[in-house]
């Protein structure tokens, strides 16, 4: 075995989440995943689009550790994996910072840390200012960055998004992915993100997974050669629309 350290290029291409012929089925028998090969690398941010119901939100809860594949090998390679999830899950009764340093307060960091790791995040997700606004006093853009602000306060290295902005509004959900991109840009962690919408997908990835539907495999990969941080004109060239009406048919194909 090596003992040589390993060199900067390695560490920038660390795998930090390998499924090998993972299979899900629960209790009942719905089997919901089959034969999924799977990999995340750190500058990587794939994105899996697919049927409902194919098994999305499962796959999302194996990688981040809720739940246990029955069958094949899940392997992270990172303990600080960062969660959002379809609604914003912000404590009503909080403000803005007090949810923000929740993580922080659960894994027992001591207060000053906290709140200076809370306030940075905040910072960085655009929402100072608001930090004693409490949840209902928000947009539900603004929900989902505090929310972002959250998860980032552990500095995750793998970063996994349900669905996040799916129920907001057209405007604020393209504002969202260009925060998002930025975020990816600058604190490097590896992205895996479920969404409906073939364009976002397209938009925010570097790498887009289609899945087949119930039980949910991984029909087809496609690499997005686009440069990061996204120039937000690329959603209006003949290449974007190319790569999103290719991606469009690979999932009515892996529909039936
Ligand atoms: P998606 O996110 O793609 O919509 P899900 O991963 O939520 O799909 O679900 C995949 C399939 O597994 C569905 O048929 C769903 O009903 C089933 N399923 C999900 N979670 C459970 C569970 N805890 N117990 C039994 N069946 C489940």
């Amino acid at each position: 075995m090596s003992t040589v350290a390993p060199t900067d290029a390695a560490i920038d291409t660390k795998t930090l989440l390998s499924f090998r012929d993972v299979e899900m089925t629960f209790p009942g028998g719905t089997v919901a995943l089959r034969g999924v090969d799977l990999t995340v690398k750190r500058g990587e941010f794939v994105t899996v689009v697919g049927p409902s119901g194919c098994g999305k939100s499962t796959l999302l809860r194996i990688a981040s550790g809720l739940e246990t594949a029955s069958d094949g090998e899940a392997v992270m390679s990172t303990d600080r994996i960062g969660y959002v999830f379809q609604d914003a899950t912000l404590l009503p009764w909080r403000t803005v910072r007090e949810n923000v340093e929740l993580l922080a307060e659960l894994n027992e960091q001591p207060k000053a840390v906290r709140r200076k790791k809370a306030g940075e995040t905040i910072e960085l997700v655009g929402l100072t200012g608001f930090e004693s606004h409490l949840p209902r006093q928000l947009s539900g853009g603004m929900r989902m960055r505090a929310s972002l602000a959250r998860s980032l306060t552990l500095e995750p290295e793998l970063f996994l998004f349900d669905e996040p902005f799916g129920a907001l509004d057209e405007i604020t959900r393209e504002s969202l992915n260009d925060e998002l991109i930025r975020l990816f840009t600058e604190t490097h962690f590896a992205g895996l993100f479920i969404t409906h919408s073939v364009s976002e997908a397209v938009y925010l990835s570097t790498k887009v997974v289609v899945m087949s539907g119930r039980p949910g495999r991984i029909v087809d990969q496609f690499e997005v050669p686009f440069d990061m941080p996204r120039d937000p004109e690329i959603r209006y060239t003949g290449e974007f629309a190319r790569l999103v009406g290719e991606i469009s048919h690979a999932l009515r194909e892996g529909h039936h």
